[in-house]
This record gives C-alpha cells, sequence and structure tokens, in this order.
C-alpha cells in the first residue's frame, strides 16, 4: 500500500495544482496571476522530483529526478521573484526584456545541469539509498544566482511595504508568512530535526516535510491574491469546504485497499470534482449578482435621497413665493370689487368692461397661488381640516348658484339634481369639500364646448355619492390614470384652454382622501363627455368634529 509520505506527496501536489490554476482561472489576464501560476507549476515539480529522487532503486532513474530537482529549484527561485516583483508592481517587471532575462537564467542553468558537468558532475548513492549530488565548478554560480533570485524578491517587496496599499500590503504579509513558514520548516526538519533522529524510521518523511512545505508559500500567497474576490464570506465558506471534501476524497483514494475502493474512490472523486466546480461557480454569481444589486441599489438610495432634499427646496420656494403672491393679489382683488361696485365713484361702461377681465383674471391667480399653497401643505404634511357635521344638499345648491352666471355666459346648462330625502349629515370639512367641487364644476364648464353640466348627489347605505358630469372634451383613456397627479393636463385640455396648471385634482384628491372617501374620473373617450364622481362615507370612525392635521386617512 502506499507509503505515508506518498499521500502526504500527492494531497500536497494536488493542493499546489489546485492553488495555481484557481488563481489563474480567476484572472487569466493579470501578470500576478501569470506568475503565481508558474511559481506554483515549478513548485509541483520539485516537490515531485526531490521526492522521487530517493525512492527509486535504479540510480539511473534517480540521477533523472536528481537533475529535475535541480533545474525546478532554479525556475521555482526566479519563479518566486517574478512574483515578488509583480505584486510589488515594479516597473521592472513590465520591461519585457527584464522579463525574457528572468525566464533566462534559469533555461540556461537548467541546460547546464541537464546537458554538462559543469554543476553537477556526477552522482552517489548514500548508504541508506538516497542520492546525493556531486557538484562541479558551476556550483556556486548556481547557488548565487538560486539565493540572489530569492534575495532580492524579498527585499524588493520588503522595500514597497510602507508605500503599498492595504490591499497590497496584505499580500505581502500572507506571502511573508507563507516564506516564513517554508524557512522555518525546512530548517526544522534539514537541520535540527534530522540530526535528533538519524536513524528513525521514518527520516525520508521529515526531511521532506521541508520540501513539502513550500506549499505554505503557494497556499497563502494564492489566497491572498484572490482574496479581495473571497471576502464574502458564503464564497469563502463553500471554496474551503470544497477543498476539504476534495482533499478528503483523494486521500480516500490513496488509502484505498481493493482495486474495487479504488475505482469507486475515484468515481466518487471526479463527482466531487465536478460538483464543486459548478457550486462555486453558482455561489460566486450568485454574489456577484448580489452585490451588483446592492450597488444600484446603493446609488438609488442616494440618488432618491438628493432628489428629496430637492424637492422639499422647490416645495419650500413654492410656500415661499406663493405666500409672497397671495397677499397683494387678494388686496387687487378687493379694490377692484370696490371699484366695480361703485365705491369710488361711477365706472364709465367701456372701463367696467375691462375691470370686469382684470376681476376674473385676477381671481384665476388667486386660485392658482391657492392651489399652490395647498400642493406644498400637502407634501409637508400641513393641511388643517376643520370637521363639523354638514349637509351636503345646501352646499351643493350654493356652489350650483355660483356658477350659473359663468354657465349662462358660455351658453351652457347647469342643473342639479338631488335626493328626495335628505342624507344624514356627514362630519367633513366643508370648505375643503367646496373648493374640491368647486374645481369639479368649474372644470367641467371649463371644458365643455356645447350642452351643459349636471351635478347630482345621491345616497346609498354607506356612502353619499356626488357626480359631476358634462358634455365637453371627454377624457383619452391614456391620461385617465394619470389624471389626479400634479401638473398634469391633457394635451387637447393644453390646446383648448389656456389657463390652468394641472394642480385642482390632485389637491382634491388629497382632501377626499381625507375624509376616507374617494374621487375618480370616467369617460367614454375623447368628445364624449365626462364625469367626476367623489364617494363619502356616511359615517368614518376615523374623523371627529373639530380641527385636525390628519392629513389622510385612506379607505382601503
Ligand atoms: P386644470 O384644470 O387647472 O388644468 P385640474 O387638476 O383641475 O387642473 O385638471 C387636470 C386635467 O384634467 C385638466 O388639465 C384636464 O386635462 C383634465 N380634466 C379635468 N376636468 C376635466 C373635464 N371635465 N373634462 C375633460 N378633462 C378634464
Amino acid at each position: 500500500m502506499l507509503d505515508q509520505a506518498v499521500i502526504i506527496l500527492i494531497l500536497i501536489s494536488f493542493i499546489d495544482l489546485l492553488f495555481g490554476l484557481f488563481v489563474l482561472y480567476k484572472d487569466p489576464k493579470a501578470r500576478v496571476n501569470r506568475s503565481f501560476f508558474l511559481m506554483a507549476l515549478a513548485a509541483l515539480v520539485w516537490i515531485n522530483a526531490s521526492y522521487f529522487e530517493d525512492e527509486f532503486r535504479n540510480p539511473e532513474v534517480m540521477n533523472i529526478f536528481l537533475k529535475a530537482d535541480f533545474s525546478s529549484g532554479a525556475f521555482l527561485a526566479f519563479f518566486i521573484l517574478l512574483f515578488c516583483l509583480d505584486i510589488a508592481k515594479t516597473k521592472i517587471s513590465n520591461n519585457a526584456y527584464f522579463r525574457f532575462t528572468l525566464y533566462a537564467i534559469p533555461v540556461l542553468l537548467t541546460s547546464a545541469v541537464v546537458l554538462t558537468k559543469f554543476i553537477i558532475s556526477g552522482y552517489e548513492i548514500t548508504q541508506i539509498g538516497t542520492i546525493n549530488p556531486t557538484f562541479g565548478e558551476g556550483e556556486l554560480i548556481y547557488d548565487v544566482l538560486v539565493f540572489l533570485a530569492l534575495l532580492i524578491g524579498v527585499i524588493v517587496v520588503a522595500k514597497n511595504f510602507r508605500k503599498a496599499s492595504p490591499e497590497d500590503k496584505s499580500q505581502f504579509i500572507y506571502l511573508f508568512i507563507g516564506l516564513f513558514l517554508f524557512v522555518v520548516i525546512v530548517s526544522l526538519t534539514n537541520i535540527i530535526l534530522t540530526s535528533y533522529i538519524e536513524n528513525s524510521l521514518n527520516y525520508g518523511l521529515y526531511t521532506r516535510l521541508g520540501i513539502f512545505s513550500i506549499v505554505f508559500v503557494v497556499v497563502f500567497s494564492g489566497y491572498s491574491i484572490v482574496k479581495h474576490r473571497l471576502l464574502n464570506l458564503k464564497i469563502i465558506t463553500t471554496e474551503l469546504l470544497s477543498l476539504g471534501i476534495l482533499v478528503f476524497s483523494l486521500f480516500q483514494i490513496l488509502s484505498a485497499q481493493t482495486l474495487s475502493d479504488l475505482l469507486v474512490n475515484i468515481i466518487l472523486f471526479i463527482i466531487y470534482f465536478i460538483f464543486t466546480i459548478l457550486l462555486v461557480r453558482s455561489v460566486e454569481n450568485e454574489v456577484k449578482r448580489k452585490e451588483e444589486l446592492q450597488k444600484i441599489s446603493d446609488a438609488l438610495a442616494i440618488a432618491n435621497e438628493r432628489l428629496k432634499e430637492l424637492d422639499m427646496t422647490k416645495s419650500e420656494f413654492i410656500s415661499i413665493a406663493s405666500h409672497q403672491l397671495r397677499t397683494p393679489l387678494t388686496a387687487i382683488k378687493g379694490y377692484i370689487s370696490l371699484l366695480l361696485e361703485g365705491s369710488y365713484g361711477v365706472v364709465p361702461a367701456p372701463i367696467q368692461d375691462v375691470l370686469d377681465k382684470v376681476y376674473s383674471v385676477n381671481n384665476r391667480l388667486v386660485h392658482l397661488v391657492e392651489d399652490l399653497l395647498n400642493v406644498s401643505r400637502i407634501e409637508a404634511g400641513r393641511i388643517q381640516y376643520s370637521f363639523a357635521p354638514t349637509q351636503l344638499e345646501p352646499l351643493i345648491a350654493e356652489l350650483v348658484d355660483m356658477f350659473s352666471p359663468t354657465a349662462k355666459g358660455k351658453k351652457l346648462s347647469l342643473t342639479m339634481r338631488l335626493p328626495e330625502k335628505p342624507l344624514p349629515q356627514l362630519t367633513l370639512d366643508p370648505n375643503k369639500i367646496k373648493e374640491v367641487l368647486s374645481n369639479l364644476i368649474d372644470n367641467a364648464l371649463k371644458y365643455t364646448k356645447e350642452g351643459g353640466v349636471a351635478v347630482s348627489l345621491e345616497g346609498t347605505s354607506k356612502v353619499a355619492r356626488i357626480v359631476v358630469s358634462d358634455t365637453g372634451i371627454g377624457i383619452h383613456p391614456e391620461d385617465k390614470k394619470n389624471l389626479f397627479e400634479k401638473f398634469l393636463r391633457s394635451k387637447e385640455t393644453t390646446k383648448m384652454v389656456v389657463s390652468g396648471a394641472g394642480l385642482g385634482l390632485y389637491v382634491g384628491k388629497s382632501f377626499i382622501e381625507a375624509h376616507g372617501g374617494k374621487i375618480w374620473a370616467e369617460s367614454d373617450g375623447p368628445n364624449k363627455g365626462s364625469r367626476f364622481i367623489i364617494e363619502l362615507p356616511l359615517v368614518n370612525p376615523n374623523i371627529h368634529v373639530g380641527t385636525s392635521d390628519q392629513p389622510s386617512q385612506k379607505t382601503a
């Protein structure tokens, strides 16, 4: 059966290769990842060559492995140097000639080792059956070059440590931890331990532990390269767990006692391997998607916050501007009324006509300013309601009365239909309801050229329903759903009537909802007239007589 050392060797080779491939797969274009892969590959050959050079009983084969050991050792040292230069982001490592030189030196050393007796002149087999090289004149050159490569690598990283970014710093630290463990274990096993346990059965294993420990350099620095992609706990856990399962299942293969066991374990290993790749990929994708979503939602939250601020500033501006406008407009309204009433003397007919026009235009402005103020109050939640028991019939009659002259002026009919039996009193804010209704009647008259407007009131067991219908321009189905939004005016409207800011329905909706009621529009289409319907609950437990700031109490 397999020797303990062979099992460890295979497991370590597997981990080494897995890390190398994993790091390369993560970002095959990045220099650091490529030099890491080369380093892991050289370490793999070096570990195996160092092991097998002492394992075979055939000196010729042992000699081949010995040469492979020295060749891969040179590559390993120079790839470590390359890796150090890359993670330290040195300028020189971008230079193609320099990189070429770093590849060329181990190639030359390998040629010398394999083809000449300059570095290794021969070999001798020791009493315990291991192989030792005999060196040629070039040994010193080999030693110095390998030593220098490692030394320069370490110095470059150490020198760049202080000015490195925190992320790079952590890469350096991981590399140093790996190197430190390697050096400590090599010293421990090859220098200290071996002199005590030279006769131990496990002598071979102990001395090799030093070489095997190069895997720490690979594992630690490999981890540090892909770490920022692994910061997510879910990914780390999945990957560590998968690695654990894979190593365990490889161990199962290596310790199989029978051929059938071996086959089953190999099949299981392959299944685990495929499964692991799929699992890790799907977890990574999921996390990536989540991170992207998070980023988008963070950006949206910031944008939203900014918009809210802007909206607040705008509302405040409108509120202040409207307040400033209201006072002079009301004063103008008052003076024109006095003029028209003849308080300053008799007004000649032509001027009376002009004054009428001025009065009506000014009135529109007063309404607009009132609507603007209402909008900013609604948005700030500062609308005040004075609820009182109210009879709807007289309220409607008063409004219809008020609009009769306008209807007459436009040659439109304005009719009213009230229930035979008066409805019970409703608790509501009569001024607000008046405002809403007067806007509806005003609109109906505004948007109707011929025919007329009808206002009706009826009661069911639960609600009072007020309908304002007209024979006017109607509503396009597309406009219907947005009609109650701020500043919305249909295209036809804009063409037909110049005045109007598209605020009345928005304010009205807010007022009606604060009463626990509903308001909506119906129309059979353009030029087929419109119906605006308000439903107010006969009894609303949320509304009490008196003043309230409650802005809205929506019904379900
Ligand atoms: P304004 O009438 O000042 O534009 P409103 O908020 O009262 O603002 O109305 C919003 C829009 O709804 C109007 O511009 C118009 O397009 C549409 N609208 C309202 N009442 C009627 C109606 N009786 N017939 C047709 N369209 C209407």
